[in-house]
């Protein structure tokens, strides 16, 4: 057993849950934080922690690149590399791979590519994306998929569909075969981790059983007690899970049939992928919807890739249950900053004296302690604490929103919440 995930209420097509993982449980629906290369840049994991995150997202792509899996590898994966106790996903590489590097050339064995780093060549196949996966040892990983460019013909749509259900029983057959070697498994659960005081300790405990620390969390929980989240399953070895991603480009029937032939493959997990590459934000929808409604009713379901406040809690109350974004954290660094009120640009003169909170409704720690004009001076000197600051607040921006559609699910008003969020440049 690997990962469990329990429906607790419904409204409309919404859903809250509890995903539990061999490193904690994960409240749905969920935002997860990108944390490329095992950083959430500019964040340190304490503060990660202390905003309530409890899943974050590492790209395979560039892990792999630098500082290379068998170094994340020997340092007890990327739990115990980057002194993180909660769960964690990973991609597989394949939008990395097509997005960034140059030179790709694509077969039915795999893609070989240049690096972006150094022009050094390297080759992703199903097995060789899922080896570097296992030796991360993220709690969930994707299978190695083909993202469709955008826009694409309908042929190429299709042969891409097809590769990526060959792909994904290859990934699912190495993956079965090997998910033992993950650097914490096939044991009870023996990771080098971090104290608080920054001593180096070997905690070996339950490998289902959560670790949490309480505090600050604690208070900006939704969702029970502490004792809810500990699992209760019998199960003694744990494993990662790997869930299998949706293609089809923005063909709403070979979206389908993408769909059901991957659900026909099985996973405990499916993600919906090859969006947000260019296409309209209507056409986005379409397609999530269409996809959402092949997938089986008690897994999770992952969208990957998106978006502003107002699409990831409208997709939530479609029936997704967990996304990433890099627009929080790539926006905050850029001064662009999302509160109650609309999306902010620091940089603007007019806030050169506005003393007031950047958002008087967010009660993060940098809204309840510095004024807009700092935050301002501090992007306009090009200081390195704008951009933790800024980042701090996007994030916690996210995560309260999707604390307040959980909420809102739970009342049974899950499509009413929509018109309570913005992001709209302010007027
Ligand atoms: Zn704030």
């Amino acid at each position: 057993m690997s990962i469990r995930f329990q429906i607790e209420a419904a409204s409309g097509a919404g859903r809250v849950g509890k995903l539990i993982t061999p490193h904690g449980t994960v409240e749905t629906p969920v935002f997860m934080p990108v944390g490329t290369l095992g950083s959430v840049k500019g964040v340190p994991q304490d503060l990660l922690e202390e905003l309530g995150v409890q899943i974050l997202l590492g790209n395979t792509y560039h892990l792999y690149l630098r500082p290379g899996v068998d170094v994340v590898r020997r340092m007890g994966g990327l739990h115990g590399f980057m002194s993180w106790n909660r769960s964690i996903l990973t991609d597989s590489g394949g939008f990395q791979v097509f997005s960034l590097s140059e030179l790709r050339k694509v077969t039915e064995e795999g893609v070989t590519f240049r690096s972006h780093l150094d022009g050094s060549s390297h080759f992703f196949s199903p097995e060789s994306a899922m080896e570097a996966e296992i030796g991360l040892g993220a709690d969930i990983i994707m299978a190695f998929d083909e993202c469709t460019e955008f826009p694409a013909e309908r042929e190429r749509a299709r042969a891409s569909m097809e590769m990526t259900l060959r792909w994904a029983e290859r990934s699912k057959k190495y993956f079965e075969a090997h998910k033992h070697e993950v650097p914490w498994g096939g044991r009870r659960s023996s990771v080098i981790g971090r104290r608080q005081d920054g001593a180096w300790e070997s905690v070996t405990r339950d490998p289902l059983a959560a670790t949490f620390d309480g505090g600050h969390r604690e208070q900006r929980s939704d969702a029970g007690s502490a004792d809810d989240r500990r699992p209760t399953t019998d199960d003694q070895v744990a494993t990662q899970s790997l869930f299998g991603i949706v293609q089809g480009g923005m063909d709403m029937e070979l979206r389908k049939e993408s769909a059901q032939q991957t659900v026909e493959i099985g996973f405990p997990g499916y993600a919906i992928g090859g969006l947000s590459v260019g296409e309209p934000r209507e056409v986005t929808r379409e397609v999530v919807e269409a996809t959402l409604e092949h997938l089986p009713a008690d897994c999770p379901r992952y969208l990957m890739g998106v978006g502003t406040p107002e699409e990831i809690a409208q997709y939530a109350t479609m029936g997704v249950d967990m996304m990433d974004c890099v627009l929080p954290t790539r926006a905050a660094r850029h001064g662009l900053l999302f509160t109650s009120e609309g999306k902010i640009s620091i940089k603007q003169a007019r806030y050169a004296t506005d003393d007031g909170p950047l958002d008087p409704a967010c009660s993060c720690r940098v809204c309840g302690r510095y004024s807009r004009a700092y935050l301002r001076h501090l992007y306009a000197a090009n200081e390195m604490l704008a951009q933790v600051l800024n980042t701090v607040h996007n994030l916690s921006f996210y995560l309260d929103t999707m604390r307040r559609v959980r909420h809102s699910i739970r009342l049974g008003e899950g499509t009413r919440f929509l018109s309570g969020v913005s992001s709209q440049p302010k007027p």
